[in-house]
């Protein structure tokens, strides 16, 4: 059994789920409420893999919302994440993704040092963040959909938003050993752990964001940001693929420009329907196919029966685990997200 351990994007977003699935007393609670709400298993999962195995699996809903680290309720948000952890590992799961910022926080706030969660003493090799997977599929969205639309990656500049972080820095290692791109911009507030990145990378523009945007081919959004940010996409070139990894996303412009093709990051699509319903609630645009790169991870895990964290810790993620899951990846029916209209 897998699991996968999730969270709404707003307050607001919270509120509609909750009047959506006929909870209209919920949907009128402000963040107090969801602050003090336990986890709950929302959803039970059933998956075909294209080899004709099936595995079976839960949703955990831990109630964390990134509002809570807006308005300084660290303690709730690390509470969301610890009892989800304890929820899960009490089912018996034997593998479990911490999607969006469900790892940011675990991380942040060094939660491996609270494994103790009443009588729930948490096994860490239980849990998994899912960011190889997705970094991996970011990487091949870089390469495929640059493809579709005749960018050339040996001249193509790629910008890197969140350039330091677990995803962003594996998506450069991978650009730089795995693909022959002509100029990499590598964007984050850190100007310490940017040096590091370039030392240990060899290359790489450190950059502002502003500076940065109107010189990148593609630009790839991995940015641990509680909400989406306003850019304009005249000062983008033409043409211009965004890939928007962010969970909440990264971008909060709607972008209908001609030449920028907007393309959801970190999103991989199921050869074959998955039977459950948690897709819809986060507004999938196919949701018994399309789901985030670090769910169909631990979905990988089960299948392969490779009950391990997989992807733990901070800037661990290597080129080698980032081809082994991949290649899980491709055998068992996943595709990553590609633009439509080419
Ligand atoms: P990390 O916390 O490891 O890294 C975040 C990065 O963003 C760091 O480089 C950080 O550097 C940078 N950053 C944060 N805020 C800003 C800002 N305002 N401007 C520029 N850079 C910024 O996060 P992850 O790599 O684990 O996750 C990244 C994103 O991917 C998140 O939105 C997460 O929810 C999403 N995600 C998506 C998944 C999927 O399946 N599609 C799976 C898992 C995560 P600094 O602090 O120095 O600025």
């Amino acid at each position: 059994m897998f699991g996968l351990i999730g969270h709404l994007t707003s307050l607001e977003h919270a509120q509609e789920v909750a009047r959506d699935l006929g909870y209209p007393e919920y949907a009128d609670q402000g963040l107090d409420f969801w602050c003090s709400a336990p986890p709950q298993i929302v959803d039970n999962i059933k998956v075909t893999s294209i080899t004709g195995q099936i595995i079976e699996g839960r949703y955990v809903e831990s109630c964390f919302l990134p509002e809570m680290l807006a308005y300084r309720r660290i303690k709730a948000a690390m509470r969301k994440i610890l009892n989800a952890m304890a929820h899960a590992q009490k089912q018996g799961i034997k593998i479990t993704a911490l999607g969006g910022f469900s790892s940011i926080v675990f991380e942040e706030f060094n939660l491996h040092k609270h494994r103790q969660v009443r009588n729930i003493q948490l096994e860490f090799d239980r849990f998994t963040t899912g960011n190889t997977h997705t970094a991996y599929v970011i990487c091949r969205q870089v390469e495929l959909a640059s493809a579709q639309l005749g960018i050339e990656l040996s001249q193509a500049t790629v910008a890197v938003c969140g350039a330091t972080g677990d995803i962003g820095s594996a998506v450069c290692r991978w650009l730089n050993t795995k693909t022959d791109v002509a100029s990499l911009l590598m964007i984050a507030r850190n100007q310490e752990r940017l040096q590091a990145l370039q030392s240990d990378l060899g290359r790489g523009k450190i950059m502002g964001l502003e500076e940065a945007l109107p010189q990148a081919d593609i630009i790839v959004w991995v940015a641990s940001m509680r909400k989406g940010m306003e850019i304009d996409p005249k000062q983008l070139k033409q043409p211009c693929l965004l890939i928007d990894g962010g969970y909440p996303k990264n971008m909060g412009t709607k972008i209908s420009h001609p030449g920028v093709h907007v393309l959801k990051g970190g999103i991989v699509e199921h050869s074959l329907d998955i039977d459950w319903k948690i897709m819809n609630i986060v507004r999938m645009a196919v949701p018994g196919r399309q789901l985030f790169a670090c769910f169909a991870e631990s979905m990988l895990l089960e299948f392969e029966k490779l009950y391990t964290n997989f992807s733990w810790g901070r800037n661990q993620i290597t080129v080698e685990k980032m081809e082994q899951i991949g290649k899980l990846s491709v055998k068992h029916g996943f595709k990553p997200l590609l633009v439509e209209e080419c």
